[in-house]
């Protein structure tokens, strides 16, 4: 057996070994010793190898998905071992034959399908990705797939965007070609996509006859049907496909034909935008705090998964996007017929996913049951909807649902009992009166038991032994026990009944049969038998029906979470008070009280202050929300600029993020937190907010914002929208202040976008001089007894003081320093600013003077001339004017 297990362990030399044997999996060696500290199960030894114990550990087969759970979040693969012989045959082949074991699975991240491993509301995305070379630049082909659900997609990138493109789809595992390992041009991607990335040999990824393998796994003569496919594009399908085949070896996963996703058809998001956006998950990883945890009211795993889609790949086209928003706002205005929807929805199970199981022979009757629960739901729904005249996208749903295929919709509600076990290898799932015969013989099964019963109590009353039992169990099937002080009657030979035969002797009990008990327990067993086959043969019939109708099935559940995902979206603006945004190819960028979706929501529940609505207005002079004259495409004009000013805290990222999640909202069709906005399509949305550090790859933060902007002023187009959150801040004020100065230039003169900009360098405000479409605008604080008090309101102008060092007061700095801070920045103020530092370092003593005077009574300044305490006590260094401030140095010198 040991031999066995060494040689298929050397196959999948990557993987953990789940070896079978009887009712558990077994890992032997290295696996063992990994797997048991990675479970938390104990480690034993058993035999010898090479002189060496054979260290082990075991998972129950029952609990395994579990067991795999764990380790594939810990980043394990794990290939599943099965007999796939039964013993009696080995047996047959001789003493001493191994039972035939193989691997029947690999389980990898990207390539799971049961319910246990998978996130309802998640898409499990397997990606491949291909590199071509060829012209100046290299290609990239992308393609993923979900087996759980059978999504099939491919599309196009490049090196600039790749990381993007591949972030989008958020995939948990990412195959490519095992020299781009080696390649250093590749090294910073394959970096960046970290534990995800999986190599797998180059001849996968041959472009040369990809186009036909993809057509061997579809049986289908050409591709020429489903789109125009670059050879990138077919060399990463067929190698999704061709890793798909290797994982799951003789299962077929029920896979659509792959959809090519058009470059620009979506909004373009890079991967810093989207990891600062919190879009699907917060920066740390988490779902609680993203937008779209915020905005998900979706009541089925398919409609979350299709939000998520949506919100991840917002569309460019008005006309789309329009479509959309008149469902959702459709709905907000039948409410009831909404509501009424979403209570039927809520019985619904996940079709796709029970699909996939029973088409690779995981599947059990409760993924049948979901079939046909599916498939009431879909008919309360579509009567839902009867004789009512729905927007067109709606219309579309409904056809697809009404195609669910009649012929297996009754096969499965005739068929099919109401309660079904987990598993289908005891029966137990066919309803009563589908099948004369099976009846018959359950019939009779259940006589039998009944029989039993009796045959029981008439031993007892023939032998006088009252405690007489009749047993069964797997070795012996039915036999009569007694106890050893009373076995004497059965021990006597012929009675009443025929003879007792004996079987076995316990410690104290002995066992009997009687040709009449096992005539019956024949009958029962031939019973039992015949009523699993005729069982299992109607579940084979079910499982043929639905794979067959695996197209129509998965149509309709992709409509019923369609429309699950337009209800969630109009509850949702009923709840939260959004607009529906008007959407155009116009150039404007007018929001009217917007307000931030997740930010508002928390506060809420934090019972805090209300959010502060803010209007923003990017729009080219003559576009907003009052409709303008029609000022052509749009794409002549330029987008204007805001320059918005004010202290830490003040809200400024929340503003910055607030308008970005608008414009990804409206695009995605969803109403947007504000009172009104109008928003031209936005191509791409950059970002750069926030300190990502990055000094794990050896990337400075500064480094890191400078790679960040670069990327941001080479590729946005003046349809983009761009958010720059205090450029320039990781470097000395002066080159920061310069490098922020020349990038707002760009972005008006070279860019022409849509642009919020937030700094800290309030000499910037001076551009507004010299840059027609650049508005300032600032932050709104009260100063209240010395402290600054939030307003959270946006208002043109420019701030005129950071308030940093009441910031830095709310935080908790001692008071020496709050004090001693105050005193610097007077002076740097006031001083000439060449060299402000040289100032400061003659005045240390100051500093020590302060510190000694904190220390005995921050209160007292008594060390001090009487007539300079009194002078200082009366001064509020935050009211003078710098000018004012460098009289009153003047004034405490002459009096010090
Ligand atoms: P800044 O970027 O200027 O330092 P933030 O945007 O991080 O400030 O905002 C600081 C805090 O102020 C946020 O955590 C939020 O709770 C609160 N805040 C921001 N904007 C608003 C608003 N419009 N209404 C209410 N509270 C807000």
């Amino acid at each position: 057996m040991m031999e066995q297990y060494i040689e298929i362990k050397a196959a999948n030399p990557d993987c953990l070994l789940f070896y079978r044997m009887g009712d558990f999996y077994e890992l032997f060696f290295e696996d063992a010793v990994d797997a048991a500290r990675a479970l938390g199960i104990t480690l034993t030894k058993r035999g010898q190898h090479l002189g060496q114990a054979i260290e082990m550990c075991g998972v129950p087969v029952h609990a395994a998905d579990d067991y795999l759970q764990k380790l594939i979040q810990l980043g394990f693969r794990v290939a599943v071992c099965e007999q796939v012989e039964d013993p009696a045959e080995a047996k047959k082949r001789g003493g001493k034959s191994v039972v035939r074991r193989d691997v029947v699975r690999l389980v990898t991240p990207g390539t799971l399908t049961e319910d246990k491993l998978l996130s309802p509301s998640q898409s499990n995305h397997l990606m491949a990705l291909a590199r071509i070379r060829g012209g100046e630049e290299a290609q990239f082909g992308l393609a993923w797939i979900d087996i759980s659900t059978g999504s099939f997609r491919v599309a196009e990138s490049r090196p600039a965007r790749v990381l993007a493109d591949i972030m989008r789809v958020e995939p948990s595992e990412i195959i490519l070609a095992d020299s781009l390992f080696e390649d250093p041009e590749a090294k910073p991607l394959i970096e960046q996509l970290g534990q995800r990335a999986v190599p797998q040999p180059q001849v996968l990824f041959d472009s040369s006859c990809a186009e036909s393998r993809i057509c061997r796994y579809f049986a289908v003569a050409s591709l020429e049907g489903y789109g125009n496919f670059s050879r990138a594009e077919l060399a990463a399908a067929a190698a999704a496909l061709a890793y798909v085949e290797k994982t799951q070896f003789n299962e077929r996963p029920p896979l659509e034909v792959p959809l090519r996703e058009e470059d620009g058809a979506s909004l373009f998001i890079d991967p810093a935008t989207r990891a600062n956006l919190e879009l699907s998950r917060t920066l740390a990883g988490e779902r609680q705090g993203s937008l779209l945890k915020a905005i998900d009211r979706t009541v089925t795993g398919g409609g979350g998964r299709k939000l998520c889609e949506w919100l991840m790949s917002p569309l460019t086209d008005p006309e789309e996007i329009n479509s959309r928003l008149d469902a959702v706002a459709w709905l907000i205005r039948e409410s009831r017929l909404c509501e009424d929807v979403r209570t039927a929805l809520r019985r619904l199970a996940d079709m796709p996913r029970a699909l996939s199981r029973l088409a690779m022979n995981r599947g059990g009757p409760r993924d049948l049951s979901a079939l046909r629960d599916g498939a009431r739901a879909a008919e309360v729904v579509a009567a839902l909807f009867a004789e009512r005249e729905t927007p067109e996208l709606i219309k579309e749903a409904l056809a697809a649902i009404a195609a669910f295929p009649d012929e297996l919709r009754a096969l499965l509600a005739d068929c099919l009992s109401d309660e079904v076990p987990l598993l289908k290898r005891e029966g137990g799932f066919v309803r009563h009166g589908h099948a004369a015969e099976l009846d018959e013989l359950r019939a009779l099964r259940d006589e039998s038991r009944r029989v039993i019963a009796g045959l029981q109590l008439s031993y007892a009353e023939d032998t006088g032994v009252r405690s007489l039992k009749i047993k069964h169990n797997n070795v012996l099937g039915y036999f009569i026990e007694v106890t050893a002080a009373n076995a004497a009657p059965l021990q006597e030979g012929e009675t009443a009944r025929g003879r007792f035969i004996h079987r076995q002797t316990m410690a104290n009990a002995l066992r009997f049969t009687t040709t009449e008990l096992s005539d019956l327990e024949t009958r029962i067993a031939n019973a039992a038998d015949q009523a699993l086959r005729i069982e299992l043969g109607l579940f084979e019939d079910m499982v043929l029906c639905a794979v067959g109708a695996a197209p129509a099935i998965k149509a309709a559940a992709e409509a019923l979470a369609v429309i699950d995902v337009y209800a969630a979206l109009a509850v949702l603006a009923e709840e939260q008070g959004y607009a529906r945004p008007r959407v155009d190819d116009s150039m404007a960028f007018e929001i009217v009280g917007g307000r931030h979706p997740v930010v508002e929501q928390a506060l809420r529940r934090q019972a805090a202050q209300p959010f502060v609505a803010n209007d923003c207005d990017l729009s080219p002079p003559g576009e907003g929300v009052t409709p303008s004259p029609a000022t052509g495409s749009g794409a002549e004009q330029a987008g204007a600029i805001w320059l918005l000013t004010g202290p830490n805290m003040g809200g400024k990222s929340t503003f910055l993020r607030q308008n970005a999640l608008i414009a990804i909202m409206a695009q995605m069709g969803s109403f947007v937190p504000a009172g009104a906005a109008h928003i031209g399509v936005v191509d791409r949305l950059f970002s750069r907010v926030g300190a990502s550090d990055d000094l794990a790859r050896g990337r400075s933060t500064f480094m890191v914002e400078m790679v960040e902007t670069a990327a941001i002023l080479n590729l946005a187009t003046a349809r983009s929208l761009v958010i720059l959150d205090e450029i320039g801040r990781g470097t000395a004020t002066f080159d920061g202040l310069s490098i922020a100065w020349a990038a707002v230039e760009h972005l008006h003169e070279v860019n022409r976008c849509r642009s919020l900009f937030a700094t800290h360098f309030h000499e910037l405000t001076a551009l507004a001089d010299k840059l027609d479409r650049l508005a300032n605008v600032t932050m709104k604080v009260k100063e209240w007894k010395g402290d600054v008090v939030f307003l959270h309101e946006v208002a043109p102008g420019a701030a005129d003081r950071s308030y940093g060092i009441q910031v830095a007061r709310l935080a908790g700095l001692p008071e020496a320093v709050v004090t001693r801070a105050r005193d610097v920045l007077a002076q740097l103020e006031s001083s000439e600013r060449d060299n402000p530092a040289l100032t400061l370092v003659d005045d240390l003593p100051l500093f020590a003077a302060h510190l000694k005077s904190a220390q005995a009574k921050p209160s007292e300044t008594s060390a001090l001339p009487p007539e300079l305490a009194a002078r200082l006590a009366e001064l509020h260094p935050d009211d003078l004017s710098p000018r004012q401030a460098l009289e009153a140095l003047y004034e405490i010198k002459r009096l010090a």
